[in-house]
């Protein structure tokens, strides 16, 4: 079966705001919760739906990708990469639906508390058209927040100096009344770590966590395009007492100056001469693995594109290679010699005496009776 539009699902037009999203969702989660239709597979289908739209949806950097690939965005993946699919556990569903509602239905056990994670890093990485199309290992280097190695992580000077937090006793969450609803948060003695540091260590001030120059090898896959990203599990920012986020490495395809690519297909301009055109020739083209030869028939227009099958690209989420695309570029000769001057005069009146009927001139002579009825 088909996926349905994440935007159909929620009922909102492509430009919604964030705000209509989040108001869209809201809506249907309310109607569709499992607590409010037990035993009711058709409704839980709806929520889950709804759930994984909103999850693209509300993030807008899953929002754009999705603008511009659609569901094909999240799907496979590679390296590890892409956002792990489309299929979410309920475990997943509750948490999220923690996060808008607060316990609203809480007490039942499952919206338990999240791990605290790092944020994700994102590092652009140029590449060329080559570099692109047949896959590369590149080391990069940056700087990102990583365990101290002074206190190993710990924040403190000695182990026996991290205690535990008084103010939510190690939980790291404390429970705070909000109107109707008892909201879990962050608690602010220990910022959720649920430790608290006697003496902090000097190099980190007790935050276990230092921006650390840090150098990695990155496989990058064939067939990547601009934007595709690659997601280095654990390599995002640290934070103490938490999972670290992830680092996306995101490719950016340098311009080529023979091929422009346009998904799994290459074109080039070839330029030929008009004696090339006009009496055909075979020529030699580049191509990305070497040289092919290309047939140019007799009476070939520029403009003409000639297609050489499976001379493109290998998308990273396809099994498919594109074509290559030449477009046939006519160069009018500058610089003409005596001779050829000559050859071209007498060329030039040969066309004027015997091609009265031919269809090159029926077309040429259209052209300009149409653009002297505009001047009448
Ligand atoms: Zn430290
Ligand atoms: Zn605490």
């Amino acid at each position: 079966m088909a996926k349905r539009d994440y935007y159909e699902v929620l009922g909102v037009s492509k430009t919604a705001s964030d705000d209509e999203i989040k108001k869209a969702y809201r809506k249907l989660a309310m109607k569709y919760h499992p607590d409010r239709n037990p035993d009711n597979p058709e409704a839980e289908e709806k929520f889950k739906e709804a759930s994984e739209a909103y999850e693209v949806l509300s993030d807008s950097e899953k929002r754009s990708m999705y603008d511009r690939m659609g569901h094909n965005a999240f799907e496979g993946g590679f390296g590890g990469g892409g956002f792990g699919g489309g299929g979410f556990s309920a475990e997943d569903i509750f948490s999220q639906f923690g996060d808008i509602f607060g316990n609203a239905f809480g007490g039942n056990g499952r919206g338990q508390q999240r791990q605290r994670r790092g944020s994700d890093l994102r590092y652009v990485m140029e590449l060329t058209l080559e570099e692109a199309i047949k896959g590369v290992k590149k080391t990069i280097t940056f700087s990102a927040p990583a365990p101290c190695e002074t206190c190993d992580g710990k924040g403190a000077q000695n182990s026996s100096d991290v205690e535990t937090c008084k103010t939510c006793h190690g939980s790291g969450q404390v429970r705070i009344q909000q109107g109707f609803f008892a909201v879990q948060q962050t608690c602010s003695s220990c910022r959720g770590t649920g430790k608290t540091i006697k003496n902090p260590c000097h190099s980190c001030h007790g935050s276990g966590i230092k921006d650390r120059q840090q150098t990695l090898e990155v496989t990058i896959p064939a067939g990547v395009d601009n934007g595709d990203r690659v997601r280095l599990t654990g390599k995002g920012e640290a934070i103490r007492g938490g999972q670290a986020g992830d680092l996306y490495v995101e490719v950016v395809v340098r311009e080529h100056d023979v091929f422009q690519r346009d998904g799994a297909d290459l074109y080039m301009d070839v330029p030929v001469s008009i004696a090339d055109v006009a009496l055909g020739k075979e020529i030699e083209i580049p191509t990305l693995d070497g040289r092919v030869s290309l047939r140019i028939p007799e009476g070939t227009q520029t403009g003409k594109l000639f297609r050489l099958r499976g001379k493109g690209v290998r998308p990273v989420r396809s099994t498919m290679t594109g074509d290559l695309l030449c477009r046939v570029v006519v160069e009018t000769p500058t610089h003409l010699t005596e001779r050829q001057r000559e050859l071209l005069i007498e060329l030039q009146q040969s066309f004027g005496e015997s091609s009265v009927n031919s269809q090159d001139s029926k077309k040429k002579k259209g052209f300009f009776d149409k653009v002297s009825d505009l001047f009448d």
